[in-house]
C-alpha cells in the first residue's frame, strides 16, 4: 500500500481547499495516510512535505509503520508540536478535519497556534478513501470471505431454543475462526417479531418454530470491514413473510442492477425503492439503500434518495433494501458490490434466495 502517493493526491488539492497544510487527527484517515494504526496520533501535510506527530506509547510502533515521514514523538499533548510543525511547513492557513477534531482540542490548538489560521474543511480524505485500490479491495474481500464461511456455519447452529445472544457468540467465534481479526461492528441477530427494527441489539429472546432470522455482521480484516444482511427462514414463514422477502430480494437486484460508475447515488436508491413501493411496502422501508465500506464500517459515498453525486469506479458500496413491519418481523438483505465502469461485482458469495432451515 503505498502511503506516500496517498498523500501526493492530497497534497495536490491543498490549493483547492484553500490551505497550504492539512492536520490530519482522524485515525482511519491517518491510517490511510500513512499506515499508522495506533489511537493517538496525527498528520501535518504541507505541499512538499508533511511531518507526523504522536506521543511516546507509539515511538517504536510508528517507526514501523510509518514510512517516508519524519517523526515527532511528543509527551504532553500533541496541539503544541502540531502549532510547531505547521509553522515549520510554513503554512499561515491550517485545514482542520471540522468532521472530527472536537471543540475542546480545536481550543488547544488555536491557543498554540498563534498567528496560523485554522480552517474547516469537509471530507478531503474520505473524498479519496471512496475509491479503493487493488489491496485494499483484497482486504475487503478477506473480510467478506470470512463472513460467508460464518454464516454458513453460524445456520447449522440454528435450533429450537437457542438465544440471539448465543447466535451473535457463535458469530463471533466463527468469524474470528474463519479469518477475521474481529467483528466489523456488534452483529444484529432478531429473530421474529423483533427483526421489525432494522437495527436490533440481540437479546434473549429464543428461537421458535416459524420465526425469521435476520443477522447482520461482518468481519474486520487487516482494518477492512465486510456488512451482510441475510435473512432466513426457521420453519415455513408465514405468507406475508415470504412475499415480503421475494419484494426485498427483487429490491437488491434492481438496485444492483443500477449500480455503474457515474451513476447518481440517488438514481440507485430510486431503483430498489420504486421495487418496494410499487409493491405496496414504501412506507417499511425507512433507511437509505447503502453506504462505501472501507476502513470504516460507513463511510462514503452513501447510497440514499436524492444524492446527485455519481459513484466513481473502484467504490465498495452496500446495497441494503428492507422492509419492516411492526409486530410481524422484518426483511432485509445486504452485499457489498464494487462499481465498476460496466456494472457492478457483487463480493457476498452467499445465496441471496430465502433459505429455510
Ligand atoms: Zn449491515
Ligand atoms: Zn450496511
Amino acid at each position: 500500500m503505498d502511503h506516500g502517493l496517498r498523500r501526493t493526491a492530497l497534497a495536490a488539492r491543498l490549493d483547492d481547499l484553500g490551505v497550504d497544510a492539512l492536520l490530519i487527527t482522524s485515525l482511519p484517515n491517518l491510517r490511510y495516510l500513512t499506515g499508522f494504526t495506533g489511537s493517538s496520533g496525527a498528520l501535518v501535510l504541507g505541499a512538499g512535505e508533511g511531518l507526523f506527530l504522536t506521543d511516546g506509547r507509539y515511538g517504536e510502533q510508528s517507526r514501523r509503520e510509518v514510512e517516508g515521514l519524519e517523526r515527532v514523538i511528543a509527551n504532553v499533548g500533541l496541539s503544541e508540536p502540531i502549532a510547531q510543525a505547521a509553522a515549520r511547513l510554513g503554512a499561515r492557513r491550517l485545514g482542520v478535519e471540522a468532521d472530527h477534531l472536537t471543540l475542546a482540542a480545536h481550543a488547544r490548538l488555536r491557543a498554540a497556534a498563534g498567528a496560523i489560521e485554522t480552517i474547516p474543511v469537509d471530507g478531503a480524505v474520505e473524498h479519496h478513501r471512496r475509491v479503493k485500490d487493488p489491496e485494499e479491495l483484497a482486504a475487503i474481500e478477506r473480510a467478506q470471505q470470512a463472513t460467508d464461511d460464518a454464516f454458513e456455519e453460524v445456520l447449522e447452529r440454528m435450533a429450537v431454543g437457542v438465544s440471539e445472544q448465543q447466535v451473535a457468540g457463535l458469530l463471533e467465534q466463527s468469524l474470528r475462526r474463519d479469518g477475521g481479526d474481529a467483528l466489523a461492528f456488534p452483529s444484529v441477530v432478531a429473530f421474529g417479531e423483533n427483526a421489525a427494527e432494522p437495527h436490533h441489539q440481540p437479546g434473549h429472546r429464543l428461537l421458535e418454530e416459524g420465526d425469521v432470522v435476520k443477522l447482520d455482521f461482518g468481519a474486520l480484516r487487516d482494518g477492512y470491514h465486510a456488512d451482510m444482511t441475510r435473512t432466513v427462514a426457521f420453519g415455513a414463514p408465514a405468507a406475508e413473510l415470504r412475499k415480503i422477502h421475494d419484494v426485498v430480494r427483487e429490491a437488491q437486484q434492481a438496485g444492483i442492477d443500477a449500480v455503474r460508475a457515474g451513476v447518481p447515488a440517488g438514481e440507485v436508491d430510486a431503483a430498489a425503492r420504486g421495487v418496494i413501493e410499487t409493491a405496496g411496502f414504501g412506507e417499511r422501508f425507512t433507511h437509505g439503500l447503502g453506504h462505501g465500506v472501507g476502513l470504516e464500517i460507513h463511510e462514503a459515498p452513501w447510497l440514499r434518495a436524492g444524492l446527485d453525486e455519481p459513484l466513481p469506479a473502484g467504490a465498495v458500496v452496500t446495497v441494503e433494501p428492507g422492509i419492516y413491519v411492526p409486530a410481524l418481523g422484518g426483511v432485509r438483505i445486504e452485499d457489498m458490490v464494487e462499481v465498476t465502469d460496466e456494472g457492478c461485482r457483487v463480493l457476498g458469495a452467499s445465496t441471496r434466495e430465502l433459505i429455510e432451515l
